[in-house]
């Protein structure tokens, strides 16, 4: 005890040797979560510049991609819904057609046309945390006998028209890494070069911290505020993790998480976390959602989606991972005897 106030000392003086020689720390609030950026190696003045570009990133993906207030989308969807086709900018354009690109890779349990399936759920409205009984067997049918996918889109010279007016486009599943792609490219422009934007504990990181290289925490599904990994990132990759402990609604002690497996309309529940780690941002993010939909048979999704860093908790608290994931994680508590699983090629 008695040691610790020289400690801080100690730390806040070599903290304040140099001006660009440490990490700079900065917050800001965009799709409705805290997005926390830390730069090193940069002057104040370039690190407040920077916040203020990536503040302007963030908001641009959350105006155009957001699924029930007035956007972009919101008025593709309508287009859609009435069967007439619609102009869509370049930029547009680009994230819908990776939107369908994931889902094709995905086999379609990450499926970004299941909008009206979220909706049905209760997902797509400010209140979708309040108790209520979940939808009938009915609006799930409905919705199963016209099984939507991002296959009914096509876009052909800056023209979006869909096959099937069942199809709503509903990006939460990958938008958060869209964000952040957008977000390192600016900085990148910027010249920055070591940096994390962590958007709700999701992030990417390129760069190193100095002489080590970045090193983050994962999120433990069932210990609040506590850790299940730590992960060194290597120069350029993002990690970012799905499960069923963030967003939820529970009704008569039943709890229905917001990952919904389109094959069933269900929610997802074989597995309560999935952590992905891969270059880019915006296939991690729909890959964590995809393998949590894809349970026991993840290995072969992983293999489809091109990603070979997966970790997961199963519902009975195993953890399964990948060589390479193992190679690259280390758990926080060394009694968990991780169960390795090879990405097999279908
Ligand atoms: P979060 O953004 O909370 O980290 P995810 O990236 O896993 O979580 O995205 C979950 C969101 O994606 C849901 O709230 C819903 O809008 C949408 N979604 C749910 N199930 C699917 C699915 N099977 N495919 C694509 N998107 C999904
Ligand atoms: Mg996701």
């Amino acid at each position: 005890m008695k040691r610790l106030p020289i400690l801080l000392v100690l730390f806040s003086l070599i903290s304040a040797c140099g001006d660009s020689d440490r990490a700079r720390q900065a917050k800001f609030f965009a799709f409705g979560t805290e997005i926390d950026v830390s730069l090193y190696g940069v002057d104040n003045q370039t690190a407040e510049n920077t916040v203020d570009a990536l503040e302007a990133a963030f908001n641009n993906v959350n105006n155009t991609w957001h699924a029930w207030q007035p956007s972009t989308l919101t008025r593709i969807n309508d287009a859609i819904a009435n069967g007439e086709p619609i102009q869509v900018e370049a930029d547009v354009a680009a994230v819908i057609t990776q939107a369908a690109e994931y889902a094709q890779d995905s086999q379609h349990l990450f499926n970004p046309a299941a909008g009206k399936l979220f909706e049905v759920w209760g997902y797509h409205q400010d209140n979708w945390f309040e108790s209520r009984p979940p939808p009938s067997q009915e609006s799930i049918d409905v919705w199963l006998h016209a099984s939507p996918t991002m296959q009914a889109i096509h876009i052909e010279d800056g023209t979006l028209a869909s096959d099937n007016k069942m199809v709503k486009l509903g990006f939460g599943g990958f938008a958060k890494g869209t964000a952040v792609d957008a977000a390192i490219n600016a900085l990148k422009q910027l010249d920055i070069e070591n940096a994390i934007i962590n958007i709700g504990g999701d992030l990417r990181a390129i760069g190193s911290h100095g002489d080590r290289p970045w090193r983050i925490g994962i999120r433990h599904p069932r210990k609040e505020g506590g850790m299940m990994a730590s992960v060194a990132i290597d120069h350029d990759q993002s990690v970012f993790t799905s499960g069923d402990y963030e967003r939820y609604f529970t009704y008569e002690g039943k709890r229905y998480p917001h990952i919904i497996d389109p094959r069933t309309g269900y929610p997802a529940t074989e597995t309560i976390s999935v952590t992905v780690i891969h270059q880019q941002a915006a296939r991690a993010d729909a890959a964590a959602t995809a393998l949590v939909v894809a349970g026991a048979e993840w290995p072969q999704i992983a293999a489809s989606m091109g990603i070979d860093h997966v970790m997961l908790m199963r519902a009975d608290g195993q953890i399964e991972m990948t060589p390479a994931m193992a190679e690259q994680v280390r758990l926080i508590d060394p009694s968990q005897q991780p169960l390795i699983r090879q990405i097999t090629t279908p």
